[in-house]
């Protein structure tokens, strides 16, 4: 699937090039042709799946496409984008900057905890495009400095966190200034409570709702590996597993951008080619490194989950997570990296004590066991605890303990798994109120002790 076959417009696909994209996310893929078609969305989405994109798009090539009706009086906004805070603001204004790069769209950010004067200027010159927080778009429609009679597409970005925060009563009044008919609108959230879908049924279209991740799936052809390592030798453990292939193309997942610097600059310094690819490296650095580990340049390709959206790498035998997502999902989007097109993939993943709560999630999200495996010289001091236990209640009458020994399998010998344990509907999740504490060693059946299981 490529940006082309969506319908997108020579002038957005020109500047997504630019920005590097190659090929849709998966939101993107199901959103935009539909939005395209003028369809209001109700869109599950959180941030990193390329949600801004997947509105912005459809946003823009309406506005570029269809002319302004020709109305007396100043210029009103035509779109508009409301976000839970100033910050989201700011990145959607910066995006649609980008995306937008080839269009002439003025536009506004509108937003509170600053001066009204260089918004009243912006609002009174005429925009086409606003993206605003509910609380500082209110005082200005009182004000009457901003007129949203003729919006004809309106987005609801992180609409979850708008309602959290309170914002619904804001929400209602500036819906009702909106007009009713010909408006397309478009509503992204992370979850979808009652509160939101009876928004939805009031303010919206014949809805059609999609997911940014419609199944959690693997492909079967790939194998996960789990390592036990402490987490201070987890760059020696990377060090050690790519030497054991120097010449296998080997993408690395870090958590933060500069943790990514780091190991790159280890592994290169342990002469590894190695790139690393995050949001504070430019686009034309970025593109380069990538073409490089396509070619071969570089064998590691080390990357944080955001910057790696959208690589498309064909025949990856293997994804390393140095450090496990801090969203179980992000799992899925990493190893769909391996094991394309028939062809076999390895997932291997570094897990120290800090991530065993991580595991856990994934393991529940894919429902099915991940192979456990030491590596000799690299065992744990302490053998991590799986369960849902705090450290230091480890001790606790029926609360984990660590792994027994007599669990650990002498070093070479069959793989241990991580798997979720029996599913039991009702009972609470990991890390909420409640038991949770049918993990690990707490007896009888203690020889799963050293596995992490499904709390719920
Ligand atoms: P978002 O979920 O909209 O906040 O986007 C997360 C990050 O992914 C941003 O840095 C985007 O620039 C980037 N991104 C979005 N779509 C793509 C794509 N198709 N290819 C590459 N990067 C993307």
């Amino acid at each position: 699937m490529s940006f082309e076959t969506l319908g997108l417009a020579p002038f957005l696909l020109r500047a997504l090039a630019e920005q590097g994209y190659e090929t849709p996310t998966p939101i993107q893929e199901q959103a935009i042709p539909l939005a395209l078609a003028g369809r209001d969305l109700m869109a599950g989405a959180q941030t990193g799946t390329g949600k801004t994109a997947a509105f912005g798009l459809p946003l823009l090539q309406h506005l570029g496409t269809h002319p302004q009706a020709v109305t007396r009086g100043p210029r009103r906004p035509r779109a508009l984008v409301l976000t839970p805070t100033r910050e989201l603001a700011t990145q959607v204004h910066e995006s649609l900057r980008d995306y937008s790069k080839y269009l002439r769209i003025p536009s506004a950010t509108i937003y509170g905890g600053v001066g009204m004067g260089p918004q009243l200027d912006t609002l009174r010159r005429g925009v086409d495009l606003v993206i605003a927080c509910p609380g500082r778009l209110i005082d200005h429609l009182e004000r009457r400095s901003v007129d949203l009679s003729g919006i004809e597409v309106l987005v609801l970005d992180e609409a979850d966190r708008m309602l959290d925060m309170g914002f619904l009563p804001s929400i209602k009044r500036i819906l009702a200034k909106l007009p009713k008919q010909n408006r397309q609108t478009l509503l992204f959230s992370a979850t979808f409570d009652d509160n939101i879908k009876l928004l939805a049924r009031e303010f919206m279209h014949d809805p059609l709702e999609i997911q940014a991740t419609p199944k959690n799936t693997v492909h079967e052809n790939i194998t996960h590996r789990v390592h036990p390592v402490d987490s201070a030798r987890k760059r020696d453990l990377l060090l050690h597993l790519l030497a054991e292939d120097s010449r296998e193309q080997t993408l690395v997942f870090a958590k933060t951008k500069h943790g990514s610097d780091k190991l790159a600059l280890f592994l290169e310094k342990a002469g590894i080619q190695t790139a690393a690819i995050h949001g504070n490296k430019s686009q034309s650095q970025r593109l380069r490194a990538l073409r490089d580990f396509k070619a071969g340049k570089v064998t590691v390709l080390v990357a944080t989950d955001i910057a790696a959206r959208g690589i498309d790498i064909d025949q990856l035998p293997k994804v390393i997570n140095f450090d496990l997502p801090m969203v179980a999902e992000d799992y899925v989007h990493r190893i769909g990296r391996t094991g394309r097109n028939g062809s076999t993939g390895q997932a291997v993943s570094l897990v120290s004590q800090e991530d065993a709560k991580l595991l856990r999630a994934i393991v529940r999200l894919l429902d099915r066991d991940l192979e456990i495996k030491d590596v000799p010289g690299f065992v744990p001091q302490t053998p991590i605890r799986w369960g849902n236990s705090a450290p230091g209640r480890a001790d606790l009458p029926g609360g984990e303990r660590p792994p027994r020994r007599h669990d650990r399998r002498p070093h070479g010998e069959a793989p241990r798994r991580a798997h979720a344990g029996p599913r039991q509907h009702g009972a609470p999740r990991p890390g909420g109120s409640g038991n949770g504490r049918r993990a690990g060693g707490g007896g009888a059946g203690g020889q799963r002790s050293s596995q992490p299981r499904r709390a719920d």
